[in-house]
């Protein structure tokens, strides 16, 4: 069997972890989290990096902060996982929801339509790996007219003057957009360390900021790592040194700090990252997309072009002319042939919880088209050649078995 998907744990990973359990004796947020905020900083250089337990959790954190909540509206793609959308309405928002572009990646012609006078946030999501049309999305919510509509209801916001762009990088950590690092393209960035992901730590996430020059980062920081600790202005590292056990409770916060335990693991894969992690991904992309260059069925998914480069996270093929039947039909021939595959994503609008909500499929007709004959291959480090011979060779017997009744 070749799995979908497997975390990369190695010696040094181990050997991080143990530190973490024999050497320094600080499971909860400590040592280990502040070194992996700093590698994050460094690698993307963002402004401040905030560690969390999760993508959603982080979300939600950077909603409170910006002081979103019931009668705000925050849009997003149709074409993503739940949580992008699961972290507004958990905070008492609506999420406003508006189609794709062949790319998978939200479309900004679509966005002057579904702003209004309650639009706090945007949160684009850079799917598989894929920076989103970033220079579009930074300059509408600049534009005079956008602005002149924007309704400020809190602190943060009067400060910004402007809806908040806030990127869904649960895939791109390591992607670029004209040059420069996912992490430091909008206002506030987050990743997940999902185990899934490109580099995990079981559970987790981070917060990037990059906030214009009338925001402290730094302070920012401070505050924002307060409210991943239920407002307490110091965490229990902090208070740990001697003489500083005294404590306040600054804010209502949410309990979402990322532990020290989880930090070590993805405190190891990051320093490997950029180095081996990363081009070892790519080159996973670069076989797949050789092999199935030869056939003219076979839609191979955008990672590179002129503006942008994909953190290669899911290789998202689609299988021209096949329909929704079809293509299930081929998965289950796959499986069957020991081989992991999945579907990225169904579209928001077919799932029930936002069907009950009134969102409408109908509205979105390129993330339906594009859902369609989707199917994701296994892309992982410790992938072999031989493995990837085998998933390629399973779509092309699975298709022909499917769509051409051959064999
Ligand atoms: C994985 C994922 C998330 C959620 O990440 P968690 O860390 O599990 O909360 C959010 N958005 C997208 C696009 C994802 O794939």
């Amino acid at each position: 069997m070749i799995p979908f998907s497997l975390p990369f744990i190695d010696k040094d990973v181990v050997n991080e972890v143990n530190d973490c359990l024999l050497n320094t004796g600080w499971l909860t947020s400590g040592p280990k989290v502040i070194e992996f905020e700093c590698e994050i900083k460094k690698y993307t250089q963002a402004k401040s990096v905030v560690c969390v337990n999760s993508w959603t959790s982080g979300a939600m954190l950077m909603l409170r902060w910006f002081g979103v909540g019931p009668g705000d509206e925050v849009i997003i793609p149709s074409y993503t996982y739940a949580a992008t959308a699961m972290c507004i309405l958990n905070i008492g928002a609506q999420p406003i929801m508006v189609d794709v572009r062949d790319d998978f990646t939200i479309d900004p012609e679509k966005l002057d339509g579904a702003i209004t006078d309650k639009t706090k946030v945007i949160i684009p999501v850079d799917i598989g790996g894929l920076p989103c049309d970033y220079k579009s999305i930074n300059e509408i919510v600049k534009l005079e007219p956008v602005r002149k509509l924007f309704r400020p209801n809190s602190l943060k916001q009067e400060k910004l003057k402007r809806i908040l762009v806030l990127s869904d990088a649960a895939h791109s950590i390591g992607g670029t957009y004209r040059g420069e690092m996912v992490g430091k393209l909008t206002d506030s960035t987050v990743f997940s360390f999902h185990s899934v992901k490109n580099i995990t730590t079981g559970e987790g996430g981070a917060v990037c900021l990059n906030l214009p020059q009338s925001f402290d980062c730094q302070e920012e920081y401070k505050h924002l790592k307060s409210l991943s600790l239920n407002g307490q202005n110091k965490s229990a590292f902090e208070k740990s040194k001697p003489g500083s056990w005294r404590y306040d409770i600054i804010d209502q916060g949410l309990k979402v700090n990322m532990p020290d335990i989880c930090a070590a693991i993805g405190l190891s894969q990051i320093r490997v990252y950029k180095s081996s992690l990363l081009p070892e991904r790519k080159n996973i992309f670069k076989y797949y997309n050789n092999f199935f260059n030869d056939f003219n069925w076979a839609i191979t998914p955008t990672s590179k072009n002129q503006t942008c480069e994909s953190s290669y996270h899911l290789y998202m093929l689609r299988l021209d002319g096949v329909t929704e039947i079809q293509r299930d039909q081929i998965i289950d021939k796959i499986s069957s042939m020991g081989v992991g595959v999945n579907v990225h994503y169904l579209p928001l609008p077919m799932l029930t919880l936002f069907k009950k909500l009134g969102f409408d499929l109908r509205e979105h007709p390129i993330s339906s088209e594009l859902f369609k004959n989707e199917i994701t291959l296994p892309v992982y480090n410790g992938l072999s050649e031989k493995n990837l011979h085998k998933v390629c060779q399973s779509v092309v017997d699975a298709y022909d078995v499917i769509i051409s009744n051959k064999i």
